[in-house]
């Protein structure tokens, strides 16, 4: 019913194929399904849809970004499933509510998410994500159980630890993905070899919000080069940055393990020799991990099987380089023999189609080599034959050639046409010229023709049984792709520690985030940005539980927060950090809030979704999180915002349960009133000096107090006409004469900031 169908040339598919994905639309691909040169005698090849292409299936390599997965997802009663079909990378994961299924969903952002029918409406109302709704009998039990048995060729499911009440949402949600995926978008899965069962619990909780706000990986919206990822990415193979990328996705929180990844780390900012030559070792590598799955689903073509050989081939010296550090190579497979194969039956400059043929080496095959020789030899025995011709009919002007229409024809000009002798046939006219053919050209011809379909038969014949003979590696070469990125991550966190000057943090199971003279590691390396002004941090659950940090406009209270929890999650990811040196206690989860003033990015009723948000917060922190409150309230009235920081600086003080390590960033002076009520609560202030009108900014975070908020001083240094800044300073000293009190509840409640025009309060 009307939708919309055309025909591309195959070899633009790629470029229309982008284009169509890229502007959000689905594409069905059908094509030819039987060789047109069988099918004598009927009058139409079949054609078939072959695959239909999601934003979330694309496997084409152009459409990829090598830097990031490109995930399709099911989610079913607070499980995820998730597939990279590129890599046949496929796991689950089950989730303890809703909210924490979306926040995953947010922080993975895939490219696209199915969901049961019967939930459709749910699903939109959650206003997360689009889905796709398919078939609900797909995410019933029985059925997906069923597809993952079939799939996965086993009998139950216990291998990979999916049996048992507790996984039925994950098998539901993993099953109707795979038959999503295979049977209704018709894509071949056949190397999506096993699924994974994930577990969040060890991992440090960051919400999307989080990532976000500390511009921990590149999201919409947010300048790409200005992020914790770019910053860290001295990763040479798409692997890498995967891993990279994962990493900082989710940090670990098991103390330990944090531990080991750091001495690995360790390893090589001790020995750059052996960094440097890793590093180049990398450089040649390709994405083994996408190869290997077009190889695995009968993708791949003979430049991808030349690419996957050459990149395979630096693993033994990687293997070696790794051992002389006492770093282990456990995963790591050289596949020397295989390489060695491939070497050898691969041309050297392949065609990229199947049909093309050039595909197979010389030498690698006798009866290849003989047909080609054949084939080859046409040449030679055309010009015999015209040498042969002009002598015994004595034209000399003819002419024996070749076209894909005749075939073999022999060419005379109009003028000795007529000289032509009895047993050539006439088959076409030119205007100059006549063409002919005999009995000995048409018979050599169907030698030559017989040649050629031997020669394209036997090199797909002989390039299948190369990708089944590498398909037989597949796990095994995916493995050695997984510890390649996992190595290349590895050294490209030595790299830029050892370019940057980051130190290795010490974590244990302590209290403290302790930070001497940190650095925030983006801003600092921001180009043209002033030199950056090192400052530390000290905080634990007893008397340095909430920093209050007061200070003007742009005097770096955000920086300074940001600064803190990007180290901690640095610090988590295993990586060294931009400081003199670092101590971390491990935290469970990294709370972020900023005012809703700061973060009009989202588009959403932004008050609404602070307050959402606070109540996340104050509901789920634990003494082991860490808070980042910045400006919270703004997006209120003054004295609705005061009364809300206030309470919410109050409610983690006093509450144990929640007593989480907070930083609080806030430009309403009567909170600084905290820290004599509370002797868990300091106050803090980003350093000014005056001068004049003037403010100059010494990014340095000491303790005490903002005197004032400075924000005329701000606005006479954007530029303001001057009258404006004195009526400004007039007024100010206005209100001022009649400031509030806090502390004093009957005044808090009883002034009302909307006395003031201009201002709104949240239900204006
Ligand atoms: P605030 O939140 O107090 O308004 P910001 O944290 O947004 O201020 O910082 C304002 C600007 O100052 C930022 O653009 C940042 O580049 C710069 N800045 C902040 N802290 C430092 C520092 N420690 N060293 C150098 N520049 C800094
Ligand atoms: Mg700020």
């Amino acid at each position: 019913n009307g939708l919309p169908m055309c025909g591309v040339p195959w070899h633009a598919l790629d470029g229309y194929l982008a284009r169509l994905i890229r502007s959000g639309h689905s594409a069905a691909i059908c094509d030819q399904v039987e060789d047109p040169r069988t099918v004598k005698g009927k009058n139409i090849v079949r054609r078939e849809v072959t695959r239909i292409v999601t934003p979330g299936t694309v496997t084409e390599d152009g459409l990829l970004d090598e830097c990031t997965n490109t995930y399709i997802a099911a989610t079913h009663s607070n499980a995820l499933a998730l597939l990279d079909l590129s890599t046949g990378e496929f796991s689950c994961e089950a989730f303890a509510d809703a909210a924490a299924l979306e926040d995953a969903i947010l922080r993975i952002s895939p490219a696209e998410r199915i969901v049961s029918a019967e939930f459709a409406n749910a699903a939109a109302a959650e206003n997360s994500m689009p889905a796709t709704c398919v078939d609900a009998w797909t995410f019933s039990y029985d059925a997906a159980h069923e597809e993952l048995l079939r799939h996965f060729k086993v009998l139950a499911l216990d291998g990979f630890g999916l049996e048992g009440s507790a996984c039925a949402g994950m098998v539901c949600a993993a099953g109707a993905l795979l038959y999503h995926v295979g049977t209704t978008l018709h894509h071949n899965i056949s190397h999506i070899r096993r699924i994974v069962k994930r577990e969040s619990a060890g991992m440090l909780a960051i919400d999307a919000g989080t990532v976000r706000h500390l511009a921990l990986l590149p999201v919409e919206g947010l300048r790409r080069d200005a992020t914790l990822f770019a910053i860290l990415n001295a990763t040479k193979t798409p692997m890498g940055a995967r891993t990279l990328a994962n990493r900082i996705r989710q940090p670990l929180c098991d103390a330990a393990a944090i531990s080991a990844r750091l001495d690995e780390v360790e390893t090589f900012t001790r020995n750059r020799f052996s960094l440097t030559r890793l590093q180049s070792l990398l450089g040649g590598v390709r994405d083994i991990e996408r190869l290997i799955a077009k190889v695995d689903s009968m993708r791949a073509n003979a430049r991808d099987l030349k690419a996957l050989a050459q990149s395979l081939k630096p693993v033994p010296e990687v293997i070696e380089e790794l051992a002389a550090v006492q770093c282990s190579s456990a995963g790591l497979a050289a596949e020397k023999e295989l390489v060695d194969l491939l070497e050898s039956a691969i041309a050297e400059n392949p065609n990229v189609l199947l049909t093309e043929g050039n595909l197979i080496a010389p030498g690698y095959n006798g009866e290849l080599d003989e047909w080609r020789g054949i084939a080859q030899n046409a040449h030679q025995w055309v010009a015999n034959y015209q040498a042969a011709e002009i002598e015994r009919t004595g034209i000399k002007t003819l002419k024996v050639r070749r076209n894909n229409v005749f075939g073999f024809y022999i060419e005379i000009s109009k003028a000795a046409a007529k000289d032509a002798p009895p047993n050539y046939e006439r088959r076409q006219t030119l205007t100059g010229a006549e063409r002919f053919t005999t009995p000995e050209l048409r018979e050599y011809e169907r030698k030559v023709l017989s040649a050629q379909e031997r020669i394209n038969a036997l090199e797909q014949d002989l390039f299948k049984d190369l990708l089944a003979k590498t398909a037989a590696h597949a796990l095994s070469i995916q493995s050695t792709a997984i510890r390649l990125g996992e190595i290349d991550a590895t050294l490209a966190l030595a790299d830029r520690a050892l370019a940057a000057g980051y130190v290795r943090p010490i974590i244990d199971e302590s209290d403290v985030p302790d930070i001497l003279d940190g650095r925030h590691p983006i801003i600092e390396q921001l180009p043209d940005a002033e030199p950056f002004v090192p400052n530390s941090a000290s905080l634990d659950c007893v008397r340095n539980q909430i920093m209050l940090i007061t200070g003007p406009n742009m005097a770096g209270k955000s920086t300074y927060l940001r600064q803190v929890a990007t180290l901690a999650v640095m610090a988590q990811m295993g990586s060294f950090v931009p400081a003199a040196s670092m101590r971390l206690g491990v935290l469970d989860r990294i709370f972020t809030r900023i005012g809703a003033g700061d973060d009009f990015s989202r588009g959403r009723s932004t008050f609404l979704v602070e307050m959402q948000e606070t109540a996340n917060i104050l509901n789920n922190a634990t003494p082991k999180s860490l808070i980042v409150l910045d400006e919270i309230g703004r997006g209120t009235s003054t004295f609705d915002g005061i009364s809300i920081a206030w309470s919410v600086a109050e409610y983690l003080a006093l509450h144990a349960q929640t007593k989480a390590k907070t930083l609080f960033a806030t430009h309403y002076h009567e909170l600084t009133a905290l820290a004599d009520k509370f002797d868990c609560v300091t106050n803090w202030t980003c350093k000014v000096k005056e001068d004049g009108e003037r403010l100059v900014f010494l990014r340095r975070v000491v303790p005490g107090v903002a005197e004032r908020s400075f924000g005329i001083h701000v606005g006479a240094m954007a530029g303001l006409p001057e009258s404006v800044v004195k009526r400004a300073f007039q007024i100010l000293e206005n209100l001022e004469s009649s400031k509030l009190n806090v502390t004093d509840p009957a005044r808090a409640v009883k002034k009302r900031l909307s006395d003031i025009p201009g201002q709104m309060t949240l239900f204006d």
